[in-house]
């Protein structure tokens, strides 16, 4: 989370000089989460609640939703053509949210949003490896040779990476189980191409340790629950 001094976050406030912040500090005028500051240089991040001369001028909560995206919503925050899925979120805060693993237009599925960038950048962090499960409907029948070649990755040329090894496990035969790790430019639908194999229905079911519950139907979104937010990865 990026911090800020507390002087400059007043000076631009006010639109005063620090010196001037100086002031209002050792008159006991600024509070930071509810102490007093003593300090100019104290550090303060966007979630910090700061009060001036007894007034509010900073109170930003975190959030964090899950959504179940429809197909045809477009996973991004302003769209000339389609609905967004900030289009389906009826908070005043709706536009402080960032999307965390962006999904394609025809794809369904579990989508997730925050304000708090140093969540989401855990858990899109390719360091941390974290399991993305999807429900993939293909046009023609899948085979077992599917299954090594996704565990032992696939050379993209366009941005000359060699894919992580994914999990497919066949449910039946034009349904597959997929897990990635990863999350490249149209990936299932690229590692399905090279057998010639179009996906016509992508359903994302899980990122990390968060599942898209039954209960939750297209469109509909909810807050994560406290466990969902510090076990999601
Ligand atoms: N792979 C795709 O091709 N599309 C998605 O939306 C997600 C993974």
């Amino acid at each position: 989370l990026s911090t800020s001094r507390i002087d400059r976050f007043i000076a631009n406030y006010l639109n005063i000089n620090r010196k001037q912040v100086r002031l209002l500090v050792a008159q006991q005028r600024v509070v930071i989460d509810g102490d007093i500051a003593t300090r100019v240089d104290q550090l303060i991040n966007k979630f910090s609640v700061i009060a001036l001369d007894g007034q509010i001028i900073q109170n930003h909560s975190a959030h964090y939703l899950m959504l179940h995206k429809p197909v045809g919503v477009v996973c991004a925050t302003k769209d000339q053509q389609h609905n967004t899925i900030i289009d389906l979120i009826n908070e005043p805060y709706k536009h402080e949210l960032h999307i965390v693993g962006r999904l394609d237009l025809n794809t369904s599925g579990l989508v997730l949003l925050t304000n708090d960038s140093r969540w989401s950048e855990a858990l899109t962090d390719p360091k941390h490896k974290v399991e993305k499960h999807y429900l993939v409907t293909l046009a023609n029948k899948l085979t077992t040779e599917y299954i090594g070649a996704f565990n032992d990755g696939m050379y993209f040329g366009f941005e000359d990476i060699t894919t992580q090894p994914a999990k497919l496990t066949i449910l039946d035969d034009y349904r597959a189980h997929v897990v990635l790790t990863e999350g490249k430019y149209h990936q299932i639908k690229r590692m399905f191409g090279r057998f010639r194999n179009p996906v016509v229905a992508l359903h994302r079911q899980q990122v990390g340790n968060i599942m898209l519950p039954e209960s939750l139907a297209s469109g509909d979104y909810r807050p994560l629950s406290q466990d969902e937010i510090l076990r999601a990865k």
